[in-house]
């Protein structure tokens, strides 16, 4: 690729049509042909019969054609590169899939017991160990289910926890910048938010905290780096301001993909951390899960993890049920069992690598800020962590906005960055391309994005128009989610 030029990903032609299986078949078509039986035919009793769903009749081939068809239709990332700000979108290696698919995870009855379960409880012994170290933190759970999940279990912990000590704590400093699941979490605890305003570099200030924090916070809920891409660097001085009143904090890792190795939470005095495996630790996401979301605590918390959890006794793994303090359960049976398999694969491949994980993350955010930030707006401009924050302040004199923008890209071949978030900023556009991408894949991005600043002065009709190179064009989003339209007719 020679300079900035871009050149076209995508291309049309066989992108085909797909109606619902119902709509296709004819009555007696099968996907498979059986030997006469010899026997008389049976009917079913008259109280099953005309019960179940009216299956319509297909051949292999039809069935086979329908699923792959639709898989045509996705955009993942095993299609291309996805900078999605907040959700670090990337490659999943595929030995994990092969690790969670082996028969003795994948056939395990949840309800054996321990005596025949040593494997799988030694896996979730070991991850839970290298969970705990990857953050300086003194021990973890596996049991939450997702991010939003580990915060609720971290929150339901701080509450314990006040609530053992008969502390009366109402409230949750929350900055900003927060991903709308901290409120939410807090409030699902029975805390109100108190918000903390966004300093001028991007980051929250010791001074906001010095006037905001009393008696009645129970603690702080802390994304860092924060949902700008930004460190929190007045972190380790707040933390110390909260506890001091006798707070605690909770830090959101869902950014961790930018400080693996190189960001000690316990030394910054963090209480409690949640993972989303299926962003930091490469498990495939996107479509509503399954992830999990582990969470990671300093010595306050310790008692208050969820139970039952699995200890090492010689070199044996049991349940521990006895725990007083604990909050008790957050899932059934193991958790997400084989999303922890993929992080544990993943962990044990990269080793000390996943520190170089993390540079390259944030390496390749800093590339794509730099190149871009002459033609996009960079409302905060300084080094960032593995993503990087833009709006369309630029190209509104063209009426081009930033959802024309990320239309545009698809045309491209790309899927969009994050946009309108985080709320702080107007109008964003937040570009997270992880450690997995090529130069290559990133200089065809950073020259997809310059080509659109082009196309808003000299063409922003194409953009306004934009996607034309997909199946469906741009989509009345409102009337989309209020009434979706569930045929297999997409023309
Ligand atoms: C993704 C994300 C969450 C929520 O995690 P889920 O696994 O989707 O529940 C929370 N906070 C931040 C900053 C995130 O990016």
């Amino acid at each position: 690729m020679s300079g900035n030029a871009f050149k076209q990903v995508g291309a049309r032609g066989l992108i085909l049509n797909e109606d619902l299986l119902w709509e296709k078949g004819k009555k007696g078509r099968s996907g498979m042909s059986l030997p006469e039986s010899g026997l008389p035919p049976a009917s079913l009793p008259a109280e099953l019969a005309g019960t179940g769903p009216d299956w319509p009749d297909l051949s292999e081939q039809e069935v086979a054609r329908h699923y792959t068809r639709l898989s045509t239709w996705n955009f993942g990332v095993d299609t291309g590169m996805y900078p999605l700000g907040s959700c670090t979108m990337k490659y999943n290696p595929k030995i994990n899939e092969a690790m969670a698919a082996l028969p003795g995870f994948a056939q395990a009855h949840p309800l054996l017991p321990a005596e025949a379960t040593q494997g799988e409880l030694r896996l979730l012994h070991e991850l839970e160990t290298y969970l705990a170290e990857i953050v300086g933190l003194k021990a973890a759970s596996l049991q939450p289910g997702a991010g939003a999940h580990g915060e609720l279990c971290g929150m339901l912990m701080i509450a314990a926890y006040h609530r053992h000590h008969g502390h009366r704590k109402t409230k949750v400093l929350l900055p900003d910048t927060a991903h709308g699941t901290n409120p939410a979490s807090a409030s699902m605890c029975g805390f109100s938010e108190v918000k903390v305003p966004l300093g001028p570099k991007g980051f929250m200030e010791r001074s906001a905290i010095e006037k905001l924090m009393d008696d009645d916070v129970a603690g702080l809920m802390v994304t860092n780096p924060n949902t700008l891409g930004l460190f929190e660097c007045e972190l380790a001085e707040i933390i110390e301001l909260v506890h001091q009143r006798g707070g605690l904090v909770y830090a959101d890792g869902a950014n961790l993909n930018a400080i693996m190795g190189y960001a000690d939470l316990g030394k910054m005095g963090v209480d409690v951390v949640h993972y989303n495996v299926h962003k930091t630790l490469s498990t495939p996401h996107g479509g509503g899960g399954p992830g999990a979301g582990p969470v990671a605590v300093g010595e306050t918390l310790l008692p208050y993890l969820p139970g039952p959890r699995v200890v090492k006794n010689g070199d044996r793994y049991e349940w521990n049920e006895d725990l007083p303090l604990s909050i008790g359960r957050m899932h059934s049976f193991y958790g997400q069992f084989r999303v922890l398999v993929r992080a544990y694969a993943y962990i044990l491949s990269m080793g000390a690598e996943l520190k170089k994980a993390s540079a390259l993350a944030v390496l390749n955010a800093n590339y794509i800020k730099e190149k871009l930030k002459g033609t996009f707006e960079l409302p905060f401009d300084q080094p960032c962590m593995h993503e990087c924050v833009f709006t369309d302040a630029k190209q509104q004199p063209y009426k081009i906005s930033t959802l024309d923008i990320a239309k545009g890209l698809i045309d491209m071949g790309f899927h969009p960055p994050t946009v309108f978030f985080p709320l702080v900023v107007s109008n964003a556009i937040m570009i997270e391309p992880t450690e997995t991408e090529s130069k290559e894949d990133i200089d065809a991005f950073i020259a997809a994005m310059l080509e659109i600043a082009r196309k808003a002065e000299s063409s922003p009709e194409t953009l306004t128009s934009a996607p034309v190179m997909t199946k469906v064009r741009r989509l009345d989003e409102t009337t989309a989610a209020r009434h979706p339209r569930l045929t297999g007719d997409m023309r």
